[in-house]
């Protein structure tokens, strides 16, 4: 439906779940996939295997979210190879959920540097290169838990809380170099980040989602396609919930 014809497109943490199912939406859509990953580089391989298997092309690209130097230099070697980059979909991020009682510095430190710095460096190093073609698109996932709390997840909310605060000041500062900045806040969404939770946990949740399900990782990729598109050039700043209804 959307074309993505000679569009490359950076996804971070797209070895697995969410991320791997957004490479797998653009490379059908026609975009050339750089799939960024932290550590595990079979799966990474694996994610490419399929971007072909979609009919595009793409590249690993190893380099950890929250290192701000790595992430400029990392970005600044994709965008010469590829010969630019239009698209940045900052999807990598990390859970270490614990009743505020709990909370380490440690973990407050670590999330906030890849949920939130890692947003913030790709998306330094990105628009950078962006804002000179006067053309790009940046989609944040941020979380339902980021507009709605969520028990046990202080951090965790108040970083994708944050994400929502970054993409909105990022749409005014780049839409007049044409480069428009949204964010996803997906619900309950079937992956590695949610299998491990206790069974119960997840029929609290479904129980929550009108739709009745949780969601697929494919569901988040559609809206992700969605926002990278042209057809979606007049949105910014925007937040897409797609969350089967869970916080209306
Ligand atoms: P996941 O844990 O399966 O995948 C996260 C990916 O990020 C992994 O590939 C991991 O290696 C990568 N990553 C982590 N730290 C990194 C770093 N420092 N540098 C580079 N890559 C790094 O999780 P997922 O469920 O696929 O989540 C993807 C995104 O969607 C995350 O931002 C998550 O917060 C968000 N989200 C997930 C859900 C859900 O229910 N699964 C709900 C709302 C939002």
């Amino acid at each position: 439906m959307f074309s993505l014809d000679g569009k490359v497109a950076l996804v971070t943490g797209g070895s697995r779940g969410i991320g791997r199912a957004i490479c797998v939406a653009l490379a059908k859509a026609g975009a050339k996939v750089v799939i960024n990953y932290a550590g595990n580089e079979a799966a990474a391989a694996e994610t490419l295997d399929l971007v072909r298997q979609a009919g595009s092309d793409g590249e690993i690209a190893r380099f950890d979210v929250a290192d701000a130097d790595a992430v400029d230099q990392a970005i600044q070697d994709i965008a010469k190879r590829n010969e630019g980059l239009h698209i940045l979909v900052n999807n990598a991020g990390i859970s270490l959920d614990q009743l505020l009682i709990r909370i380490k510095p440690e973990e407050l430190e670590r999330t906030m540097a890849v949920n939130v710095g890692g947003a913030l460096w790709c998306s330094k190093a990105a628009i950078r290169l962006m804002m000179r073609k006067r053309y790009g698109r940046v989609i944040n996932l941020s979380s339902v838990v980021g507009e709605g709390g969520n028990k046990g997840q202080a951090v965790y909310a108040a970083s994708k809380a944050g994400i929502i605060g970054l993409t909105k000041t990022l749409a005014k500062e780049y839409a007049s170099r044409g480069v428009t900045v949204n964010c996803v806040t997906p619900g309950f969404i079937e992956t590695d980040m949610t299998t491990a939770l206790p069974e119960s946990v997840k029929e609290q949740a479904i129980a929550e989602t009108p739709l009745g399900r949780m969601g697929a990782p494919e569901d988040v990729a559609a809206a992700v396609l969605f926002l990278a598109s042209d057809e979606a050039g007049f949105i910014t700043g925007h937040t897409l919930r797609v969350n089967g209804g869970m916080l209306i």
